[in-house]
């Protein structure tokens, strides 16, 4: 754990000791009970067949499970004593063959007990109000077991280990030491002192703010990893989309996978390129609608295409290139080019024996085309990584912070508001308490990511979306 991590809510000590099956059952799978709280031990005695009394922290007792004379499993059972545990409490896992029967067994036999069936995530709600992780590590569990992809778990575990919190605590810091030196001078109001020199109080700021930056842009990287990449493929009729979208999805380096739209009936085609999941947007509606390119702006499924994070513009390399330009300015209008990444591409160059690419210039300036064979797949590779590095620019290396978490990045915004504010009351000489106060809103706001800050809907609302058990 962090030694960054500071203070915590306010530890709470809990009466109940729950219960939960924490693993699924399953042919041949093995079920798992987990206990937490003070009598978890004195509980779980009254069906263990050995005497657990004196048994040592960290340690696994092989034994029968038994509700009264009968023998239910023959159990391991694990011992992990607080406050060295998972949740900071005294825990018991038994890990159980995995029948439903015997689980269901146990578990009504444990409940009669004394235990207290666990609400969803309550384990890990335990472990952050007893300190054992902040709120953002215990909202990297929750994304770690959801994790499908490779960049999804590096993100998530990074997180949970607390590379989050670290940089967190690291802001807090600065801006600390910050309201200390303007807080000074609040104490010395009268004698008009500055302790604190304005300059490197607005340097400080600035290196704060710059930083705050690039953690929200890393949110365009994190949230892609978290939620996939919406990718429209959009050309003339027979510019070669279905060719391309077949060979991208036939990629080698990508793992295709069919998956229902969360929102929407209509089968989504997805590949994963270097852990990163791109979801093509209604390839099938593109293939059918986009009959004219100049009639797109009254397409319907424009509509669709402009919740796209990356257009890919699919052309004939044989066509005119300054007809391409001339729909690429429309096209690119029609989007927020801050939102959205255009790549040209220019297809069928099997059919050429020279390939002359000009650049199209477009509001971000020269937009140079790739190009590719849809059919030959030559120049797919090229694709594939200039994909990868649309969402993967500002630098986003294996061991930098990336926001992965709305959340997170809502608090990030706040704070940097707050310093705005502090930046412009410093430049026009407002008195020390408003900066103060503005700085402390910084803090809040820093805080309310790693949980020193929390309210009890904040915390119902993360815990409630784990399952039972974790
Ligand atoms: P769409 O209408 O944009 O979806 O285009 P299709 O993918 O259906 O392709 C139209 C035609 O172009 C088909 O006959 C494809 O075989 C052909 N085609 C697509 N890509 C290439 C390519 O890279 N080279 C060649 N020679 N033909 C291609």
């Amino acid at each position: 754990m962090s030694k960054h991590q500071i203070t915590f809510a306010p530890v709470m000590t809990h009466q109940e000791t729950i219960v939960a099956i924490s693993t699924p059952s399953g042919a041949g799978a093995i079920g798992i009970i987990r206990l937490s709280g003070k009598k978890a031990l004195e509980i779980t005695q009254h069906f263990f067949s050995k005497n657990l009394s004196e048994i040592a922290p960290n340690t696994v007792h092989f034994g029968r499970f038994k509700l009264g004379e009968t023998v239910l499993d023959e159990v391991v059972l694990s011992y992990f004593k607080g406050p060295n545990s998972y949740t900071g409490e005294d825990v018991i896992e038994l890990s159980f063959h995995g029948s439903n029967y015997i689980l269901t067994e146990a578990l009504n036999a444990i409940l009669e007990a004394g235990a207290t069936m666990a609400e969803p995530g309550e384990f890990t709600q335990r472990a952050f109000l007893n300190g054992k992780m902040d709120l953002s590590q215990a909202e990297a569990v929750a994304d770690l077991i959801a994790s499908e992809s490779n960049a999804e778990h590096r993100l998530a575990m990074h997180q949970m280990r607390g590379g989050f919190s670290a940089e967190i605590a690291k802001l807090r810091e600065e801006l600390i030491h910050f309201a200390s030196l303007i807080e000074l001078e609040l104490d010395f109001g009268e004698e008009d002192v500055e302790f604190a020199n304005r300059e490197d109080l607005v340097q400080l700021i600035e290196k704060i703010r710059a930083y705050l930056k690039r953690l929200m842009e890393s949110f365009r990287y994190g949230n892609a990893v978290k939620n996939g990449v919406p990718v429209a493929i959009i050309g003339k009729p027979n510019a070669g989309k279905s060719t391309l979208l077949n060979a991208l999805l036939n990629d080698d380096r990508a793992i295709v996978s069919e998956i229902a739209g969360t929102t929407r009936d209509a089968i989504e085609d997805v590949a994963v390129i270097e852990g990163i999941r791109f979801r093509f947007i209604d390839t099938a509606g593109i293939r059918e609608t986009t009959d004219t390119i100049e009639a797109i702006g009254v397409q319907k499924s424009l509509e669709k295409m402009k919740s796209a994070a990356i257009v890919l513009y699919l052309y004939d390399l044989k066509d005119d290139a300054a007809e391409h330009q001339q729909t690429l300015n429309k096209l690119m209008a029609e989007f927020d080019s801050r939102q959205t990444t255009f790549v040209a591409i220019g297809n069928k160059a099997d059919q050429l024996s020279q390939v002359n690419l000009t650049p199209f210039e477009s509001t971000n300036g020269s937009l140079t085309p790739i190009a590719i064979s849809a059919k030959t797949t030559a120049g797919v590779d090229e694709l594939s990584k200039a994909l990868v590095n649309a969402i993967n620019s500002g630098a986003v290396t294996t061991g930098d912070v990336v926001v992965t978490n709305t959340r997170h990045l809502n608090a990030l915004r706040l704070t940097d508001k707050a310093l705005d504010a502090a930046l412009n009351g410093i430049q026009y000489g407002l008195s020390g308490d408003l900066v103060a106060s503005d700085i402390r809103e910084a803090l809040h706001q820093l805080g309310s990511i790693t949980g020193q800050i929390t309210t009890e809907d904040l915390l119902g609302n993360i815990f409630g979306k784990f399952c039972i058990g974790k």
